[in-house]
């Protein structure tokens, strides 16, 4: 047989092989998507793979409801969440916090490391300016950038394992979540749905996603498109994807300037801030991390958006089980992505 001919039987053994991988589906088995529902500021999306429909719609409520769960103690926008009342009471004494909100602020003071500080939770001061300058469309002094900026760094920040407390150094520090709590959630949603006996699912809220497991019927892998943020979409991004990654067990997160941003005097100034300059980050239009858990991909997603695409790329590198996926802004619109991302792209 020549060698072209060899290919063809390769591949016609594989191809026939791969067909009934892709369509045996046992008996009984169900996958239901959840539809949308708004969370977090945005909408989620929960599709569970059981046995049978009662685990798989058990546990579709478990993950919207431990979404739901991690928002109400977590969210700087609800004066009753932990997070703020953090906000309003850690200068004065310490404030004793439950164990979710304690080991996301673990996690968000690893990362703030890790980046040197191109990540941090301590931003809310800068965020509240930004916020306030969007309102009354006029750009903030820099006495104003100074001022929010000494307030600003997690050096000031002082967690208690023991007390599983949290205590501020600098009077009107501020703590925001909005890099890391939305991936957080995501993974305890997962949790949740592997407790009920699910044997795959997935989560997406606006965009981060995590998959597990059997993906649904008539699919190997769990498709995901990523859009291209150059490109004008609707509220869920239904245009067609730019991108298709397959995922087993792997989370993804998107951050960039593309989708939340204020206009101040004509102007777009990115909600992800740079610490350094205390200005909107003017990084790639759009960051994509691959890891294995979603607060993990969101909060690294943030931090290289800020640190932009070469110390960015440096840093997933050097990251183990960690890939990106860059898309710079107009005009160049260029693709950018680490040594292993490759094997993601469909
Ligand atoms: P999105 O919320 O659009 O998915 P991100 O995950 O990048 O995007 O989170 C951006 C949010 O994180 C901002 O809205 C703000 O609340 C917060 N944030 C802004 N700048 C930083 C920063 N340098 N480090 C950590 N969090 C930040
Ligand atoms: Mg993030």
């Amino acid at each position: 047989m020549s060698k072209h001919n060899t290919r063809i039987a390769i591949g016609i053994i594989v191809g026939v092989c791969l067909i009934p991988a892709l369509f045996f589906w046992p008996k009984g088995r169900v996958d239901i998507d959840g539809g949308y529902r708004e969370v977090m500021g945005t909408f989620a999306r929960v599709v569970a793979v059981a046995s049978d429909s009662g685990i798989a719609r058990k546990s579709i409520g478990a993950a919207f409801a431990e979404l739901q769960r991690v928002d109400d103690l977590m969210s700087s926008y609800k004066s009753d969440s932990e997070i703020s009342n953090i906000n309003r009471n850690a200068y004065e004494a310490a404030v004793r916090v439950s164990e979710p909100t304690f080991e996301v602020l673990e996690r968000a003071v690893y990362f703030s490391e890790l980046s040197k500080g191109a990540f941090d939770i301590t931003i809310g001061p800068l965020v509240d300016l930004w916020r306030s300058a969007a309102e009354a469309n006029s750009v903030p002094t820099k006495a104003e950038l100074q001022k929010a900026r000494s307030k600003v760094g997690c050096e000031k920040l002082v967690l208690d394992s023991n007390e599983m407390s949290v205590r501020f150094i600098v009077d009107d520090m501020r703590l925001d979540l909005g890099g890391i709590a939305k991936g957080y959630a995501i993974d305890r949603a997962i949790e949740a749905m592997q407790k009920c006996g699910t044997i795959g699912g997935m989560v997406d809220v606006g965009g981060d996603i995590r998959c597990f497991g059997t993906p649904p019927r008539g699919k190997n892998q769990w498709l995901i498109g990523l859009q291209d943020p150059n490109k004008p979409q609707d509220w869920i991004g239904t245009s067609k994807p730019s991108l298709v990654l397959k995922l087993t067990d792997t989370a993804i997160a998107t951050s960039g300037g593309y989708r939340r941003f204020a206009m101040i005097g004509g102007k777009k100034h990115s909600h992800i801030i740079n610490t350094k300059t205390g200005y909107g980050s003017t990084g790639p239009a759009s960051v994509t991390i691959i890891s294995k858990t979603a607060a993990d991909a969101d909060a690294l997603a943030t931090a290289v958006s800020v640190m932009g695409a070469e110390k960015g790329l440096g840093l997933i590198e050097q990251t183990p089980q960690a890939e990106a996926i860059l898309v710079t802004s107009l005009p160049e619109c260029e693709l950018i992505k680490t040594s292993g991302a490759e094997k993601y792209i469909k």
